[in-house]
């Protein structure tokens, strides 16, 4: 059961950020996260502030430098059927599109989707864990094939967003609404590291929305991937996935950028297998050499060292691709 809520229908973003002004009231977007954790008691919750309403957060804008403007309402599936996404940030698309269910992108945002609450069993269920103010990470000694293999610590889930991984790998720059104004915020900024602060997964203030992500414009040639591999092909969050986004000069890697996605509690730069491919033309030899290096650093629990294999396999494969 719902506890009783007082429920705000913001008009504008102004009255959005107003009124957030109590730590207990949530955004609420198109609440398929948010229900779900309020039902289960994930946290206190005593004000819903819908931004459901507000237009100007909808839909994507190509913007006078030849960028992407994409507001924070926009769904999953508009984005993934969207031609300008399609054609210049295909992993986007492609990402947007490997997202849960049918239904489920329909009715998800952009903005609900890179600020979803963690997936760990432990944080999700009835477990006093360390994310939640309580003193240990259960899956340490407990069921790990799904956690972290890298940034793990003291906190070991992964972050759930197929959307962010893409976004990172183009470098792309949120706009945060507070109280103080808008501001520019980079993706690879927007994330929490478990060791710097375990209870939360963003920067944002409890009074700051996300209301546009902007994709930089993109010249010469360049290619990008979504690659993700799930226990079921449906439904279900990433075990592992890679983001790649890679710029060729006559056949030549001139620029790379590889995150991964479903092994760390933030979209995981991949820079080793970037400096392994710069320089190179995308052959099987580069391949297997970044999805190799992709491997660097990895520490897996007792149960997911099943995950270096799929990390190789999705950066190989992900090369390839884009060959
Ligand atoms: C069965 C199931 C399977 C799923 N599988 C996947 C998957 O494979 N890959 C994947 O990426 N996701 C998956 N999801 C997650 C789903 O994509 C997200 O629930 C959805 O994208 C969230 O969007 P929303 O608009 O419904 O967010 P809401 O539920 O409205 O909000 C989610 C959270 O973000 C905050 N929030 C929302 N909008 C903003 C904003 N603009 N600024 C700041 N904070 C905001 C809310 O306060 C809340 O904490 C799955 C979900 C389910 C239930």
């Amino acid at each position: 059961m719902i506890r009783n809520f007082v429920y705000v229908k913001a008009g504008s973003i102004a009255e959005a950020v107003k009124a957030l002004s109590t730590k207990g009231a949530r955004i609420h977007a198109g609440g398929t996260d948010l229900l779900g954790c309020m039902r289960d008691e994930i946290f206190a919750v005593d004000k819903v502030v819908t931004i459901s309403g507000i237009q100007s957060l909808k839909g994507i804008s190509p913007q006078s430098d030849g960028g992407l403007r994409i507001g924070a309402l926009t769904t999953l599936a508009d984005i993934a059927a969207n031609q300008s996404v399609a054609s210049k940030y295909a992993a986007l698309a492609q990402a947007a599109a490997s997202a849960a269910s049918p239904q489920l992108r329909e009715q998800g945002t952009i903005g609900g989707n890179i600020c979803q609450r963690p997936r760990c069993w432990y944080f999700r269920g009835d477990f006093p864990c360390a994310r939640k103010g309580g003193t240990m990470c259960y899956a340490v000694e407990g069921e790990n094939e799904y956690h972290a293999i890298f940034g793990g610590g003291p906190c070991f889930y992964v972050h759930p967003s197929d959307t962010a991984v893409a976004l990172s790998a183009f470098q792309a720059v949120l706009t945060v609404a507070g109280p103080s104004g808008s501001r520019p915020l980079k993706m690879e900024s927007f994330f929490v590291n478990p060791s710097n602060d375990i209870l939360r997964e963003n920067v944002l203030a409890f009074n700051e929305i996300v209301t546009a992500i902007t994709l930089p414009a993109l010249t010469g040639n360049v290619r990008s991937h979504y690659r993700k591999i799930g226990t079921r092909r449906a439904w279900d969050f990433a075990s592992a996935s890679v983001a790649m986004v890679l710029q060729l000069d006559k056949d030549v890697i001139s620029r790379a950028r590889v995150v991964l996605g479903g092994v760390g509690p933030f979209p995981w730069r991949a820079e080793a297998a970037e400096k392994v491919l710069m320089g190179k033309k995308p052959d099987d030899a580069a391949a297997a050499a970044a999805g190799e290096a992709a491997t660097t650093g990895a520490e897996p629990l007792r149960d997911n060292a099943y995950k270096i294999d799929m990390v190789r396999g999705a950066v190989e494969e992900t090369v390839l691709a884009l060959a």
